[in-house]
């Protein structure tokens, strides 16, 4: 990795604000009505659990970094958090190893390939690349602190509760239907340990992540989630600190890179955040210093992105001035 190194300069950080709380609510609700009434994209069903999805759901939740939030639709729909969990065990494990090591050990590059490929790991010298693509989340889950699985598993839980303000628990039918089929998984664990990138039982490893995959939350949960790493690791309703400001600086750098599969390059163009989706439908998204953004609707695209959740994103990135590339205080001046 590059050597940066700038210990002892005085670092600054440069935000601005969000509009009002009406223009807000406002706009939340528009971004639901506009599209609500949209039916493209389908339902994951690799997992045969989620194929059972309620299609007609969406949800749109605003939370800032007061611990405010704004809904409409289905937010407090609870699904499985799947990949999105990626981003928030990556922070805690970061959190613990710190920016260079985790950095080394896990990497911060796309893949340009899909979230499970296998070739990916091969490509790279068994190197997982990034921490959200599966091989990356496998080998971030192993290094998260405890002396035994159970314990791995207990603080990913309480860690990314934290995150939520509230007790997650574990949606025990898609856990028991993912954990039936994920041979891939299963397969790309073997191959990293293969590789020595990962130490002890692969398979003990992967049920962990198949766990945390399977922690139900809703678009609240999401947004309050995503606040917290707004917020520089405060958790904004709850006032606890969860992280450290270096470590979300870090863990939003990687959504920024790695957070829509290998739509991550077209969603940092139309939405200038950075984010993370996962296969049951949801989409948390940060603007830093000032909120986040949970939505949830389980049609996707050909990448597992939810359609809904990108164009509501798209439609608040753009109406609430949150692209992080904009200069126009007034927001960027696309027709939304
Ligand atoms: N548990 C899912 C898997 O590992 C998560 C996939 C996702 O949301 O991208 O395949």
């Amino acid at each position: 990795m590059l050597d940066t190194n700038t210990d002892g300069v005085d670092q600054r950080v440069s935000t601005g604000d969000l509009p009002s709380w009406e223009r807000i609510d406002e706009r939340v609700l528009e971004a639901y009505e506009r599209n609500v009434t949209d039916e493209q994209g389908l339902v994951a069903d690799y997992i045969p659990e989620l194929a059972a999805a309620d299609p007609s759901q969406f949800g749109v939740c605003i939370a800032d970094v007061e611990g405010s939030t704004h809904v409409a639709g289905d937010a407090e729909v609870e699904f499985t958090v799947q990949s999105i969990s990626k981003a928030f065990v990556y922070a805690l494990v970061c959190q613990e190893f710190g920016h260079t090591e985790v950095g080394r050990l896990v990497g911060v590059n796309n893949t340009g390939l899909a979230f499970n490929s296998v070739i990916a790991v091969e490509l790279n010298d068994g190197h997982p690349m990034n921490p959200m693509v599966n091989a990356g989340a496998i080998a971030t889950t192993a290094l998260m602190p405890g002396a035994t699985l159970a314990e791995k598993w207990e603080n990913i839980r309480t860690g990314l509760s934290a995150f939520a303000g509230r007790q997650l628990s574990m949606d025990g039918e898609v856990y028991r239907s993912e954990a039936e089929t994920n041979t891939r998984n299963e397969a790309i664990a073997k191959l990293l340990k293969s590789y020595g990138r990962i130490a002890g039982d692969s398979s003990g490893i992967v049920d962990i992540y198949t766990r945390q995959c399977s922690l139900r939350v809703s678009a609240r949960d999401l947004a309050i989630m995503g606040a917290t790493l707004a917020d520089g690791g405060v958790n904004p309703v709850t006032k606890q600190r969860v992280i450290s400001p270096i470590v979300c600086r870090d863990t939003l750098a990687v959504l920024a890179t790695s957070g829509l599969y290998e739509r991550s390059g077209e969603w940092m163009f139309e939405i200038g955040l950075p984010g993370k989706s996962g296969v049951s439908g949801g989409i948390v998204t940060v603007a830093p210093g000032k909120g986040a953004l949970g939505t949830f609707s389980p049609r996707l695209d050909s990448a597992g992105n939810s359609v809904r959740g990108q164009k509501a994103t798209a439609f608040l990135s753009r109406s609430l001035g949150l692209n992080i590339f904009a200069s126009d205080s007034e927001g960027d001046r696309h027709d939304v």
